[in-house]
């Protein structure tokens, strides 16, 4: 679709990586039955293709406002538009140039910036929100029963291998996964273990860049990517064979580094071998599927209706990064009969600061995807995001955990 940039802006950045995609899309609506905000409100402003508009309104010198904000606020950046799009347009990228731009041509109140500072510092730092869950965790009892369904329960990460094998691969530690669930990677490092690589810790690595990204801090979104290349890549050329993500969305983010950095001298060509070499852990243990369920033993093989699970593939993991079937394939083979529910492809709203940011939707999408969930009866709900999965563990008894910590129990007996 022709559009004409508006001449004062056509030098910006934005504006040079909005003008392909603007043209991609024709129009056609075929997103529209995909994408969770327009299944929920029918308001074509909440769609793919009413969110093209405006953006295109923008890019085009109309002056954005309030509604051009609301609308993409209410946006949960999950790409299940960019799946179904017959025209490949890179809604992710489109969306955020142009919430880059309306942040410069339309600012947000410093009340609204200071909102906005504090979910960000307060998830992206380690440390910071180690504190911060500790005291929601020794709180819980005090709490009202909606704040304390979303605090998890803290479970012991078990033991680390040490690093024995000649295959070697690295792993991105995040920022909110240690505190919430510290067993994922651990539980991971020791699958992986199992089947003769090594899973290593590399120091200085830390947030993947989401959450700073994802609330307007686009140059703490690059430092941290900046960070991340910086303390991976020498373990690379070392020989160490990927960067293994155990949380789809720092996984999602890590492989636009190469698009994010691609103007930056020092760092594009580091990005472009980063981005090249991660893999999702489901990606690797796919292909040792049968390896890792002979390992089983067959006493812990999963029986009866213990052997039901739900697995909800996160947004960022099917639509994010097109994988698909691989983690579903490792449970199947190790004997998990996996249910078949409706609406697989809809986000369960979460979608990083998200569930915090736009409670409402977040909270619609959540009880609309439980009940599809649920209605397959399962005995655990697995998933692939550890933020899919506590958003979805506020809303239900039935324990939801990340898939690779019910293989790592089938494999050496914990959980
Ligand atoms: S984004 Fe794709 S599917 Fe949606 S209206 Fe544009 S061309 Fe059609
Ligand atoms: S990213 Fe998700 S919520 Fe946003 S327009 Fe696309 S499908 Fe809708």
């Amino acid at each position: 679709m022709h559009t004409p940039i508006a001449a004062a802006l056509a030098a910006t950045p934005e504006a040079r990586a909005a003008e392909d995609i603007l043209r991609a899309c024709v129009h056609c609506g075929f997103c529209l039955a995909t994408c969770p905000t327009y299944q929920l409100t029918g308001n074509e402003l909440d769609s793919p293709r009413g969110r093209i508009y405006l953006m295109k309104a923008m890019f085009e010198g109309e002056d954005p406002g309030e509604r051009t904000r609301y609308h993409l606020d209410r946006c949960l950046t999950c790409r299940s538009c960019e799946s179904t799009c017959p025209s490949g347009v890179r809604y992710g990228r489109l969306v955020d140039a142009g919430r880059s731009l309306l942040e410069r041509r339309f600012p947000r109140s410093p009340g609204e910036r200071l909102r906005l500072g504090l979910v960000r510092n307060s998830l992206a730092h380690r440390s910071l929100f180690a504190a911060a869950l500790a005291a929601g965790r020794a709180l819980k009892p005090l709490l009202p029963s909606a704040l304390a369904a979303g605090v998890p329960e803290a479970r012991p990460a078990g033991g680390w291998p040490p690093v024995r094998h000649a295959r070697r691969m690295l792993v991105l530690e995040g920022c909110v996964q240690p505190a919430l669930d510290p067993g994922i990677n651990a539980a991971a490092a020791r699958v992986l273990d199992r089947i003769g690589i090594s899973l290593v810790r590399v120091p200085g690595g830390g947030c993947c860049g989401a959450l700073p990204h994802h609330t307007g801090d686009h140059d703490g979104a690059l430092a941290a990517m900046r960070a991340n290349i910086a303390a991976w890549s020498p373990a690379l050329r070392q020989g160490a064979e990927a960067v293994v993500m155990t949380a789809s969305g720092c996984g999602a983010e890590v492989r636009e580094y190469a698009y994010h950095l691609r103007d930056d001298a020092a760092y594009a060509e580091r990005a472009a071998g980063v981005s090249e070499r991660t893999r999702d852990l489901s990606e690797v243990l796919a292909e040792h599927a049968d390896t890792i369920a002979a390992l089983i033993p067959p006493a812990r093989r999963p029986q009866g209706a213990a052997a039901r699970i739900a697995y909800h593939p996160p947004c960022s993991l099917q639509h994010g990064q097109q994988v698909r079937g691989k983690a579903e394939a490792v449970l199947t083979a190790c004997g998990y009969e996996l249910q078949p529910f409706a609406e697989g492809h809809l986000c369960c709203g979460s979608a990083g600061s998200y569930s915090i940011l736009q409670k409402e939707m977040s909270t619609a999408l959540k009880v609309r995807k439980l009940g599809h969930l649920l209605g397959t009866q399962p005995a655990v709900i697995a998933s692939a995001n550890v933020g899919c999965q506590v958003h979805l563990q506020s809303g239900t008894a039935v324990p939801v955990r990340h898939w690779i910590v019910l293989v790592d129990a089938l494999l050496n007996g914990k959980d």
